[in-house]
């Protein structure tokens, strides 16, 4: 469905699609990684582009605003499928309930055991570097942010197509249990 509201073309997908791309260029590109990702429920979110995006950290890739119901995206179209994957992640961690959380984080634990290096996205990755002993056990606001970024950019890499990238340098066996977790505890409908 394509309509104009106030002068914008808004690109509405299906029922388990609920995303309006303010940007046409984004609903091309998200088309392939669309039919790629589980489906859906929840109100339209909103697809919006912002060039210049930053945060106090300098320029960023895009923003979720979870309440507001709409993402802002200011990177590359070769970099767009991959964002977006992590971007609406962000909603599907929003919804998915503490058991579900607690059960992501204890892959997380399992792996700092193991001593694990590396991630699945700098986003993550920069999370981890910066957790002390302390975060872990006391489960502190840094560990929770680390495993809200970890969980959506391990999303990004499982759902994105994309087999290679910069910042996939999580090792082959700790990816692979990732995989499993996904295939057990995100499957059917996803509440976003
Ligand atoms: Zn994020």
């Amino acid at each position: 469905m394509s309509a104009r509201e106030g002068g914008t073309l808004k690109v509405r997908m299906s029922a388990s699609r609920p995303f309006v791309f303010e940007h046409p260029p984004h609903a091309r590109l998200a088309v392939a990684v669309l039919r790629r990702l589980p489906p859906f429920a929840g109100q339209p979110i909103r697809i919006q582009y912002l060039p210049g995006l930053r945060d106090p950290r300098g320029e960023i890739h895009a923003g979720a605003f979870l309440r507001e119901r709409r993402v802002v995206f200011n990177c590359t179209p070769v970099e767009f499928r991959r964002v977006f994957v992590h971007e609406v992640f962000h909603f599907v961690w929003w919804r998915i309930g503490n058991a579900r959380r607690e059960s992501y984080e204890e892959i997380l634990r399992a792996e700092l055991r193991a001593r694990a290096r590396g991630e699945l996205g700098w986003s993550a990755e920069w999370r981890k570097q910066a957790l002390g002993e302390g975060d872990v056990r006391q489960r502190s606001r840094r560990w929770r942010e680390y495993c809200c970024e970890s969980f959506c950019d391990s999303a990004a890499w499982l759902y994105s197509g994309l087999r290679h990238h910069a910042e996939f340098t999580l090792a082959g066996r700790f990816r692979a249990s990732r995989h499993r977790w996904f295939a057990v505890r995100i499957r059917g409908c996803l509440s976003i």
